[in-house]
């Protein structure tokens, strides 16, 4: 049977709730703004509802992708078949003494002026990183020498199994340490779980401090990446002992173009979208600046971003 009566069979109140809809082009959902439809896009409003979801795709063994912020991203031309289910109605964010909670959908930036307004400090770092709580703690994002991991306290999660999921206690709790938090890197990544929450341990501090925390922070980032054009942010994975942007500058390669996808003028480890760039475009961009990094330097460059779709 075809996926889309599957799901009318199946999950047809979250049809008529608006939440399952097909066909959904994905270029709107990331920051590259590239990318083909997805085959059924989802925007489940409770946890129940993400649980529905993730039980009807594992019992068909369907295809499923959870979709943050989409700013780490390079969704196929051709689009994604199977599921993708996005996080952002699941976005409710909690102070209680020190603590700060944000689940899964909730926008980073918006956890951080969260933080700030509650005069907590401790996040002022994470302000610009374009991110879900989710994404950003998937993958243990970081900036300007800190990362998620200095101020994570635990997280619930889901484990994408039946007798999981159909338990009397599906959500499960992972303590700091067992996340495995290493550099871009988490158990989320190796063991395919879903994130639903965060708590995060901040310290007080007169928000006008945090407040100056963040701008200047914002404004390096400003200064250095090219925030007027569609990217995913840096492109490749820092290769220990070396700056990804400053082998690439060195093999000659700043501005250089593969049909409407670039290497930044601005900062060399970031491809932006011109204008119409395919995810064609962006992958043949990749290969070349692995291909001569590896010529010229004996450097394997590693890509942060992930690839999703049909080839
Ligand atoms: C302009 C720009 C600047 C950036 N600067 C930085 C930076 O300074 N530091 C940095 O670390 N990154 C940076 N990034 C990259 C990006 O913001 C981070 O990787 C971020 O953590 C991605 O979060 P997201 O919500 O967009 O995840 P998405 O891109 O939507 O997804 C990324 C991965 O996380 C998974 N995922 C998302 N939510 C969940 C969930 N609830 N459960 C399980 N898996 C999930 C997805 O399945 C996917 O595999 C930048 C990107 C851009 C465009």
């Amino acid at each position: 049977m075809m996926l889309n009566q599957l799901i009318k069979e199946h999950l047809p109140e979250l049809i008529d709730k608006g939440i399952i809809q097909f066909e959904v082009p994905l270029a709107p959902y990331t920051s590259f703004k590239i990318g083909g439809p997805a085959e059924v896009f989802c925007q489940p409003k409770s946890i129940y509802e993400l649980i529905d979801i993730l039980k009807f795709a594992i019992s068909f063994n369907i295809n499923y992708f959870i979709l943050g912020n989409g700013s780490n991203i390079l969704v196929s031309d051709k689009g994604i078949e199977g599921i993708v289910i996005k996080t952002s109605a699941l976005n409710k964010m909690e102070r209680k003494e020190n603590l700060i909670s944000g689940y899964c959908g909730a926008s980073l930036k918006n956890l951080c002026y969260f933080a700030r307004e509650e005069g907590l400090s401790g996040l002022e770092f994470a302000s610009g990183i374009p991110a879900t709580v989710g994404g950003a703690v998937f993958m243990n994002a970081g900036a300007f020498g800190y990362e998620i991991k200095d101020v994570l306290l635990s997280s619930d999660y889901l484990e994408p199994n039946l007798d999981s999921l159909n338990s009397l206690n599906p959500i499960k709790h992972l303590s700091a340490k067992e996340h495995n938090l290493a550099y871009r890197s988490s158990v989320f990544q190796k063991q395919k779980l879903i994130h639903i929450k965060s708590i995060f341990q901040l310290q007080p501090e007169d928000p006008k401090i945090i407040a100056e925390r963040m701008h200047s922070f914002e404004n390096k980032r400003k200064e250095k990446q090219p925030l007027d054009l569609p990217s995913a942010g840096s492109v490749f994975k820092r290769p220990d002992g070396f700056f990804t942007g400053k082998l690439i500058e060195e093999c000659g390669l700043r501005g250089y173009q593969i049909g409407k996808a670039a290497i930044s003028e601005k900062h060399c480890g970031f491809i932006v979208n011109l204008g119409g760039a395919t995810a064609a475009d962006v992958l043949a961009l990749i290969k070349y600046v692995q291909d001569a990094v590896y010529s010229k330097f004996g450097v394997n460059l590693e890509t942060e971003i992930r690839f999703l779709g049909k080839e």
